[in-house]
C-alpha cells in the first residue's frame, strides 16, 4: 500500500493547511522524473502480481473463527527468515522452490492496511518468457505455505475477499478489542483493526476528520425469502454517545434494506488481485493504460467473490463499491449536498474508483470517449505544460492532484527533494483508481508501468494464477494486434455498476467494442484473416469513424470472453489464442496455459460457477442457513474450514485444471445432507504443512 515512511503525521486540521505544498512539491516531483524518463526505450516486459489474505484463527475444536490481528508478528518472523535465507542460511520452509528448474527469487510479504492482512508479491518481477508463466502458480503456492509456516498452528492465510463476521457484535478478532476507539470511532470495528504503523490510523483518521462524518458504507442486503421487509440492520446501536460521529446513524446514515458498515477496514479490508505491467516505453504505458481500462469492470465481475458482509448476505456480488466508500473523504460540499464555500469543486467520485482518463497518443483516441465533465486543477495542468508535458498526460495528473494529501509527515516538509518521489506519490498512491500509471521511480532502473486494480481475489492459487496469467495474455494480445477497446469512458462507469450485481457474469450486460480490430492494418489481419479463425467474420472496417454509438453495443461477459453467438466479437479467450498461435510456444507451456483459459472461459460462460456463487450456494445449502440473510458463527466456521480444506488439498496436488474451486462439490453434498461425518471431508495431515521453522 504505498510508502510506509517514519515521520510525526499531522492531523487533519494541520494536514489541510500544508497540502498544497504537498501538491506542489509532488508535481515538481513528477515534472523531474518526466523530464528524466519520458524518453526512457526498451524496457523489458515485465510483470508482477499482488495476492493478498486475510489472516484467521481457525481449528476443528473451536466453534468461531475469528480474524487473527498478529499481522506485525508474522510479517517479523517472515522478514528473520528471509535475511537469513538470504545470508546463505538453512531455513527449511524457504528452501522448497518452485517445481520449474528455474528458480525465481523468494516472495516478498508486505504489510497491508488491515492487521489481519497480508500482501504477497513474486520476489522479482516475471520476465516476458512463456515457460514463466508456468511459475506463477507454484510460486503463490510457496507463497501461501512459506505464509502459513510462520503463523502458529491455528492460523492460515486464505484468499477470500472479506471476513464473513467482520464487524459482528461481540467478538471477531482475536485477541478481542473494544469497539469505538478514537482513530475510526467504529461502532462495528476496534481501531486495533488497521495496521498499527502510524501511517494506517492516521489515514482512516483523516479521512473521516476531512468528511466531516464517518464513512458510510451501505449495502444493500440480500432479501431471500424470509428475510422482514423492511429489513433494519439489527446491529446497528443507536444509543452510543461516546463520539459526535455518533449521530450519524441517528441522522439517517443506517438507511432501511442497507447493511450498514462506518469504518474504512471495512473496504481497505478487503483482498484483490492486482497485476503491474511494465511497458517498453511511455507511449506503451499509455496504450496498456487505455485499452486495459474498458476490462477492469468485465474482470471484476467474472472474479466476483463477495457476496457476505458483517454477518449477512449481501445483495451485490463485488467489493468495489464498499472499498470506495470506505475511504470516501469527499466533504458535503464536494458531494453536492451543499453549496460550494470552501472547497473547490464538486467531486463526482471517490478517491478510490474507476478511472476517468484515458491518456493514450493513440489516435484512435476520439474526444467522445472522454468525460466531458471531468475535474481537474487548471493550474496544476498548467504548471505540467509548462514543464513540457502534453494536454491529456497532464490533464490525467491534474486531475489525480484535486485530491488532498491525507497523510503528511511534518519531518517530509523541511525541505523538498527532487531526487525523491514521496510528495508525487502522497496523491498518485491515494488515489485508489481501477488502473494506476505508475512512473518510474527516483533511483532505480525501473520502467513506466500499468496496474491493472480490479479483480477479486480467488480462493485457490489455481484460480488468482488462471486470472494473472490470463491478463498477461490479454496485454500481450493487445500489444501485438494493436487492438482497440475503447469505448466512451462513462460507458467504463457504468459497466463498474453492473458488475456489482449479483450473479453479473450471467445476467448482466456490459458495454463493449463491436470491433476490437484496429482501423489500420497490422498483425491482425493475418491472424484472423483465415476462415477458421475465430473473427473471421467481423465486417470489414470503415474507413473514416462514424458515430460512437455504433461502435459498442451491450454484450454478456459469455459475448466478451467467448465471443458472441452470432461471431460478430471475437472474444478475449479466442483472441489470446490467436496470439499464442502467432507465436512460438511450446506443446506443453501451450497445454498448461490452456487449463487457465477454460478456466477463464468456463467462469464466463457459467459452465462454472464464479466464487461469489459458489460461497452463496455453500451458504444456501448450509443447515444452519435460515434463508434469512444471515450468516452467522456455524455457517462462517464450516465456510472457512471449507476454504482451508481446499487450500491444503490444492498444496498437495498439481493443480486442479477444469474444476474451478476444486471439491466444491463434495462440500456442498456434505452440507445439504446434514451434518458431514468428517470422513466426508478430505483432509491433509497437518503436519505436512508444518515442517516450517
Ligand atoms: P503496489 O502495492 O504499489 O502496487 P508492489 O510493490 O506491492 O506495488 O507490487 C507491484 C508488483 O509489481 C509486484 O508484483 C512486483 O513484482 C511487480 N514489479 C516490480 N517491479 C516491476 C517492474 N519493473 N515491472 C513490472 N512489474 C514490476
Ligand atoms: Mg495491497
Ligand atoms: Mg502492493
Ligand atoms: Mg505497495
Ligand atoms: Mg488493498
Ligand atoms: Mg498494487
Amino acid at each position: 500500500m504505498g510508502l510506509l515512511a517514519l515521520g510525526t503525521p499531522l492531523e487533519w486540521p494541520e494536514a489541510k493547511k500544508r497540502a498544497d505544498q504537498v501538491r506542489e512539491w509532488g508535481i515538481k516531483q513528477l515534472l523531474e522524473i518526466w523530464n528524466k524518463a519520458k524518453g526512457k526505450e526498451r524496457d523489458a516486459l515485465l510483470w508482477g502480481d499482488e495476492v493478498e489474505y486475510l489472516v484467521v484463527t481457525y481449528s476443528k475444536s473451536n466453534e468461531r473463527v475469528l480474524l487473527s490481528l498478529r499481522q506485525a508478528e508474522i510479517l517479523k518472523a517472515l522478514a528473520a527468515d528471509q535475511e537469513l535465507a538470504k545470508a546463505g542460511g538453512c531455513v527449511p520452509a524457504l528452501q522448497d522452490t518452485t517445481s520449474s528448474e528455474k528458480s525465481h527469487s523468494l516472495p516478498v510479504f508486505h504489510p497491508e492496511f488491515g492487521r489481519f492482512m497480508l500482501e504477497a508479491t513474486p520476489g522479482k518481477p516475471w520476465g516476458i518468457g512463456f515457460r514463466e508463466l508456468l511459475d506463477v502458480e507454484p510460486d503463490m503456492k510457496l507463497r501461501r505455505k512459506i505464509a502459513k509456516d510462520h503463523m502458529r498452528d491455528d492460523e492460515y492465510p486464505i484468499t477470500l475477499t472479506t471476513f464473513p463476521q467482520i464487524g459482528i457484535p461481540g467478538q471477531f478478532t482475536e485477541p478481542f478489542y473494544p469497539v469505538s476507539g478514537p482513530r475510526l470511532r467504529s461502532q462495528f470495528v476496534p481501531d486495533e483493526i488497521a495496521n498499527p504503523h502510524i501511517r494506517f490510523p492516521t489515514l482512516a483518521a483523516n479521512i473521516r476528520s476531512r468528511r466531516g462524518r464517518k464513512v458510510q458504507v451501505n449495502v444493500p442486503i440480500f432479501r431471500d425469502v424470509k428475510t422482514p421487509n423492511p429489513w433494519k440492520d439489527p446491529t446497528v446501536n443507536y444509543d452510543l454517545h461516546d463520539w459526535p460521529e455518533d449521530d450519524d446513524v441517528r441522522n439517517g446514515a443506517a438507511p432501511d434494506n442497507f447493511i450498514h458498515m462506518d469504518a474504512m477496514a471495512f473496504g481497505m479490508g478487503s483482498c484483490c488481485l492486482q497485476i503491474t505491467f511494465q511497458a517498453k516505453n511511455i507511449d506503451e504505458g499509455r496504450q496498456l493504460y487505455d485499452q486495459l481500462s474498458p476490462l477492469g469492470p468485465i474482470m471484476l465481475a467474472l472474479t466476483a467473490a463477495t457476496p457476505v458482509y458483517k454477518g449477512f448476505l449481501a445483495g451485490t456480488d463485488v467489493r468495489w463499491n464498499q472499498i470506495s466508500r470506505a475511504v470516501d473523504c469527499r466533504t458535503r460540499e464536494e458531494l453536492g449536498e451543499e453549496p460550494l464555500k470552501n472547497n473547490r469543486w464538486r467531486i463526482p467520485k471517490s478517491r478510490y474508483a474507476s478511472n476517468s482518463t484515458y491518456i493514450s497518443n493513440d489516435s484512435r483516441l476520439r474526444q467522445e470517449y472522454m468525460d466531458p465533465n471531468l475535474v481537474y486543477d487548471p493550474e496544476i495542468k498548467t504548471k505540467l505544460m509548462d514543464g513540457g508535458m502534453d494536454d491529456r498526460l497532464a490533464t490525467h495528473f491534474a486531475h489525480l492532484f484535486i485530491r488532498d494529501p491525507i497523510v503528511i509527515f511534518e519531518e517530509d516538509l523541511q525541505e523538498l527533494d527532487l531526487t525523491k518521489t514521496d510528495h508525487f506519490e502522497n496523491i498518485q498512491s491515494t488515489n485508489w483508481q481501477h488502473m494506476r500509471f505508475k512512473p518510474p521511480p527516483a533511483e532505480n532502473n525501473i520502467g513506466w508501468r500499468v496496474e491493472f486494480r480490479s479483480m477479486e481475489i480467488q480462493v485457490t492459487d489455481f484460480e488468482n494464477a488462471a486470472f494473472s496469467v490470463f491478463m498477461v495474455l490479454v496485454t500481450r494480445a493487445i500489444l501485438s494486434f494493436d487492438l482497440n477497446f475503447y469505448v466512451p469512458i462513462k460507458k467504463v462507469d457504468e459497466n463498474m455498476e453492473r458488475a456489482h450485481q449479483v450473479d453479473a457474469t450471467l445476467n448482466e450486460k456490459f458495454f463493449f467494442r463491436k470491433n476490437p480490430f484496429p482501423l489500420r492494418p497490422s498483425r491482425a489481419n493475418t491472424a484472423f484473416g483465415d476462415d477458421s479463425r475465430p473473427g473471421s467474420a467481423i465486417p470489414s472496417r470503415a474507413a473514416s469513424p462514424g458515430a460512437v454509438e455504433d461502435e459498442y453495443e451491450e454484450m454478456t461477459i459469455n459475448d466478451i470472453i467467448n465471443g458472441s453467438q452470432d461471431g460478430t466479437f471475437p472474444g478475449l479467450v479466442p483472441i489470446v489464442e490467436s496470439y499464442l498461435d502467432s507465436v512460438n510456444v511450446d506443446v506443453e507451456t501451450r497445454c498448461e496455459l490452456a487449463t487457465y483459459l477454460s478456466l477463464i472461459s468456463k467462469r464466463a460462460s457459467g459452465e462454472l460457477d464464479t466464487t461469489a456463487r459458489w460461497i452463496r450456494n455453500f451458504i444456501n445449502a448450509h443447515p444452519a442457513y435460515a434463508q434469512d440473510s444471515v450468516v452467522g458463527d456455524e455457517i462462517t466456521k464450516d465456510l472457512i474450514e471449507a476454504v482451508v480444506t481446499i487450500g491444503e488439498r490444492e498444496a498437495s496436488s498439481k493443480g486442479f485444471a477444469d474444476t474451478g474451486i476444486p471439491g466444491v462439490e463434495k462440500f456442498l453434498g456434505k452440507f445439504r445432507s446434514g451434518r458431514a461425518d468428517a470422513a466426508e471431508v478430505p483432509q491433509q495431515p497437518a503436519a505436512a504443512l508444518e515442517n516450517g521453522v
